[in-house]
Parts: C-alpha cells; structure tokens; sequence
C-alpha cells in the first residue's frame, strides 16, 4: 500500500466504504463577517464550499434527501462542509449536529472548521456526540507559515492552530488537517516546511488541496493582474508526493485533490482529471520505491 487513503479505513473499520453526506449547517465565517476578517480566504468562493449542495429545507431535509435514495445496509458521513461549523452558541451546535443524526445509517460526524472557533466549551458540546457517532473535526491550516497565511488572508496565525489543536488532543477528538498545495509564493521549501511544522502534532487526517482558481474570487483577480502563478501538475505531483512521504503512516488521508465548482474552474486546466493526478502521485512515490511515512522521522 502506497498511502493509507479514507477508502481503507472504512474497509478496516466498518466492512465497507461510507458515502458523505455535504451538509449546509447554515453557518458563516468569521473571516467573512467582520469577526476576524472580511472578504474571506482569497480562495474562497461564495458559499464558503460546497457549493454543489442543495440546501433547502434545512439540516434533516438536507439530509433526508440522500437517505430517501440509500439502500437499507449503506453507510454515511454527516459531513458539515460550508464555512465555519463551530461558529455558534454551544446550544445551536448541538441543535443543528442533533438534526443531522436522524438515522443509524449514519455513522460518522465530520465538522469543518478553522482553529480560532475551537474552544472548551466547543469541545465539549462535540464530545457528546462522540458518546453515539464517530467523530472529526476539520481544520483549515493550508500553510505552516504565516507570511503565506496573510497573502491568503486567512485570518490567524499558526500558534491559533496550535491552540485548537491542544484542545482536541485534551478531549480526543481527532483531527483532520487541510493542506494546500500551490499556494503564492509557496514552492518545495514551504511545502517541507509545513511537513516539519505538522510532525509535532498527532493527526487523524490529512486532505490535501491544489489550489484552484474560481471565477469570482480574489485569487482570480491576482490571477488575472500577474500577481499569482499557477503551479504546474508536475510541480503539484511532486510536492504531493512530498507530503505523503513526510507523514505518518497511521494518518488517514482523506483526500488527494481539490474540487471546484462545474464550470466555475479558472486555473489551472490539469486540475479538472482528478485521476490522472491521483495516478501521477502513486506513480512517483512508485518509481522512487517511496511510500506514506517512508521519510518521516519523528512520530509526535
Ligand atoms: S475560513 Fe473557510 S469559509 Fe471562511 S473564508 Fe476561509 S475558506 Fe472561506
């Protein structure tokens, strides 16, 4: 096995693979809303992610929906994708994770996220559900450095990741981090530098992006004025491959590829053919006899 993908952990740990469920918890952002920050990541589109969801009708109409269409023995992820799942009153967290819980169906609760709307009294409304569901909860790091979170105007810098991510150790929640690769004006060295920055921490997870360009987005007008160069698929095979190898092999990894809206990609073109990225990467760890973990050195 090259890497320990989100497929075989669910064949290890429940027989089968389980489908996702992409929830619209109606949250926001407070990155979007003049909390922390306005105008969002520059990467970021309108709905925060997740766009291709159908949200009306609510959490269990949402959820329902698919249900109505699964088999009897199917299994899912109650998967809050868009914006900021934990931005909220303690109450309206357990009230809106409550609704996605209709059916024993449903196995997993997966909670998207950023570091700086974790807190004590946010964990602990999690760790009830960790009493009835498995459950993760997904940060937004993309990048270790700060010079680079700024550009991206994400909203805070890493010793708020490093907070949150004490916080979920202290309650055994486990952690799904987000990387980006291609981010501006990052190349190997940023992406080695990140690897080493995450080896101190214990991670469930890890997903892994190429950045896309979305019509619409701030990184569409960097884009458009010079001021972003896209990365080239040989450039994202390499560093994703990077990554992997610079992991530890109990991390799951939940994803290899970014998504981004049908017809709403602006940059760059290679990112549509999602295999033939994934095939590129398990060719190259491949050729050079590598695997996930084969370079990590230090288990945190
Ligand atoms: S934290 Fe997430 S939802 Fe908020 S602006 Fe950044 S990418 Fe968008």
């Amino acid at each position: 096995m090259l890497y320990y993908n989100l497929s075989t952990y669910f064949r290890n740990k429940y027989g089968k693979r389980l489908k996702k469920i992409c929830i619209d918890g109606g949250f926001t952002c407070p990155n979007r809303d003049g909390r922390c920050g306005t105008g969002g990541c520059i990467f970021c589109g309108e709905r925060g992610s997740g766009e291709h969801i159908d949200r009306s009708g609510g959490i269990d109409e949402q959820v329902k929906r698919v249900l109505s269409q699964a088999g009897e023995d199917e299994l899912f992820v109650a998967y809050f994708q868009n914006f900021t799942n934990t931005y909220a009153a303690p109450e309206v967290l357990r009230e809106r994770y409550s609704a996605a819980l209709i059916d024993e169906r449903i196995r997993v609760l997966d909670i998207g996220t950023r570091p700086d709307c974790i807190d004590e009294e946010i964990c602990k409304v999690i760790s009830e559900f960790m009493e009835k569901r498995e459950v993760w909860v997904e940060l937004g790091l993309q990048t270790a450095s700060d010079k680079t979170a700024a550009i991206i105007n994400r909203g805070y810098k890493r010793e708020c990741f490093e907070r949150a991510m004490e916080l979920l150790e202290k309650y055994r929640i486990p952690a799904v981090v987000h990387l980006m690769v291609g981010l501006p004006e990052e190349g190997d060295r940023e992406i080695a530098e990140t690897c080493e920055y995450l080896s101190r921490f214990k991670l469930f997870g890890v997903k892994i992006h190429s950045v896309y360009v979305m019509a619409g987005t701030r990184l569409a007008e960097m884009l458009d004025s010079g001021d972003y160069k896209v990365q080239t698929e040989e450039d994202f095979i390499r560093r994703a491959a990077y990554i992997i190898t610079h992991i530890p092999e109990s991390t799951v990894i939940h994803r290899l590829t970014g998504d981004c809206p049908e017809g709403a990609l602006l940059a760059p073109s290679w990112g549509k053919d999602k295999h033939k990225l994934i095939d590129g990467i398990s060719r190259r760890l491949a050729e050079n006899g590598a695997r996930q973990g084969s370079e990590f050195l230090a288990e945190p």
